[in-house]
């Protein structure tokens, strides 16, 4: 049996963040009653974010393909002796939006799951390594959700950065408990930054 496009686009939009079958429906709906303006936009819009977003070779956070490394990671202005981990790349979206971070960035593209079959070699730990080993970053600022599994990730890079004589920090807690900093607003994710502490 041919699959219905309509259908389709619903199945598809319900699978964005946010989006229940409900709102996907209605997302949907209203695109095909104006596809020359709505439908054909969006659309254009997806192909180009397909051709040309990209993540940051350096620092995992989101850039577009004539950009990478991208312009946190260049910025000649930016501290060089500070790094932040975060677990996703929305992540650094949030912090720069806080304003309390100077320094550079590095995504681990996750955190360690058991549950969902994360371990450390799917994350981008071998790069931070690398990143940290030439010597110049003196202090690594963990900023991981506060649940077992950012606990456990925190752990994991604080014993693998000890021996290199770097300092390990992790974001003050104020941060709401099981969620992530993108779900944090501006103002306490500056104050959990002002306020972190040793690992
Ligand atoms: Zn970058």
């Amino acid at each position: 049996m041919p699959v219905n496009p309509l259908d389709n686009l619903v199945r598809a939009l319900s699978r964005l963040p946010g989006l229940g079958r409900r709102s996907a429906e209605r997302a949907a709906l209203a695109l095909v009653r104006r596809p020359e303006t709505l439908l054909d936009e969006l659309a254009l819009a997806l192909r180009e974010a397909r051709q040309n977003v990209r993540c940051c070779n350096l620092c995992g956070g989101f850039t577009t393909l004539d950009a990478n490394p991208c312009a946190l990671c260049t910025d000649t202005l930016r501290d060089d002796t500070q790094l932040c981990v975060v677990e996703e790349p929305a992540d650094i979206v949030s912090i720069e939006r806080s304003g309390g971070f100077k320094g550079r960035y590095h995504a681990l593209m996750g955190k360690l799951s058991p549950a969902r079959q994360t371990g450390p070699a799917e994350l981008r730990l071998q790069a931070l390594a690398a990143r940290v080993a030439d010597g110049r970053i003196h202090e690594v600022l963990l900023a991981l959700s506060t649940d077992m599994e950012g606990d456990a990730t925190a752990g994991f890079i604080a014993e693998m950065l000890r021996a290199r004589g770097v300092r390990v920090t992790r974001l003050a807690f104020g941060l709401p408990a099981d969620s992530g900093v993108g779900y944090s607003d501006p103002l306490t994710l500056k104050r959990a930054i002002g306020g972190r502490m040793e690992v």
